[in-house]
């Protein structure tokens, strides 16, 4: 039962590799972007509180999204997780560390996916996913295999995030150098933090990625 946290800004690639890491090993991914998003579309009283700050691309609540993870892992059962998007402070870090421990669990690695600034904005501002399935695709580096047509699911309907446009992108990454990255040198000191190149191909970062959570793996059977 692993327990990772896949840290990096915006952009870097977090749940297209903690999709992968779903299908390949049957681990949970719990995303406080997409559950908020849920709540915002349900209405539900955190969706109506966090959706203006979203737009705005700042940072909602510890509390909500703290209490947000600690829902998901009491139905987590024996599956390993990965925190994608959370922590994003030093106080959900601590209020993880802390839902961790009352479960018995406890973090295996933080992987912080390293990518350039200057990439960022071009990789937020052209991805658009299926309307019907949540397939991801990019205006320049990964068009539907026939034009307006979802190679998995063959829905027409795409939808964009109303927070992936380059005003509100510059708040998120500002959030993220002011807020987030500042969490490192928590991990840092507990020998958690193992940094992998997110400007490589997705096949070979998830390469990096598998590399690192079966060396773990060879640690723990040894
Ligand atoms: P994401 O899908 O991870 O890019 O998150 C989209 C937006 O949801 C962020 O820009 C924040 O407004 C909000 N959000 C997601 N996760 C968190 C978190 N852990 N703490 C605070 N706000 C969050």
């Amino acid at each position: 039962m692993m327990n990772i946290v896949l840290l990096g800004p915006p952009g870097a690639g977090k749940g297209t590799q903690a999709q992968r890491l779903v299908n390949g090993r049957g681990m949970l991914q719990l995303s406080t972007g997409d559950m908020l998003r849920e709540a915002v579309a349900s209405g539900t009283p955190v969706g109506l509180k966090a959706k203006a700050v979203m737009e705005a691309g700042e940072l909602v609540s510890d509390a909500i999204v703290s209490a947000l993870i600690g829902e998901r892992l009491d139905s987590a059962g024996d599956a390993g997780v990965i925190f994608d998007g959370f922590p994003r402070t030093r106080a959900q870090a601590e209020a993880l560390d802390l839902l961790l421990a009352e479960r018995g669990r406890s973090l295996d690695h933080v992987v912080e996916i390293c990518v350039e600034e200057d990439a960022l904005v071009e990789r937020i501002t052209g991805r658009f996913s299926c309307a019907s399935c949540g397939t991801g695709y990019h205006d320049r580096f990964k068009q539907p295999r026939q034009e307006g047509v979802c190679d998995v699911c063959s829905s027409t309907d795409f939808c964009r995030r109303p927070d992936d446009n380059e005003q509100t992108v510059r708040t998120r990454l500002a959030e993220y150098r002011r807020k987030t990255e500042p969490i490192l040198p928590y991990y840092n000191e507990r020998t958690l933090v193992r940094r992998v190149d997110g400007m490589r191909s997705v096949d070979e970062v998830a390469a990096r990625i598998d590399a690192v959570l079966d060396s773990s793996e060879l640690v723990r059977g040894a």
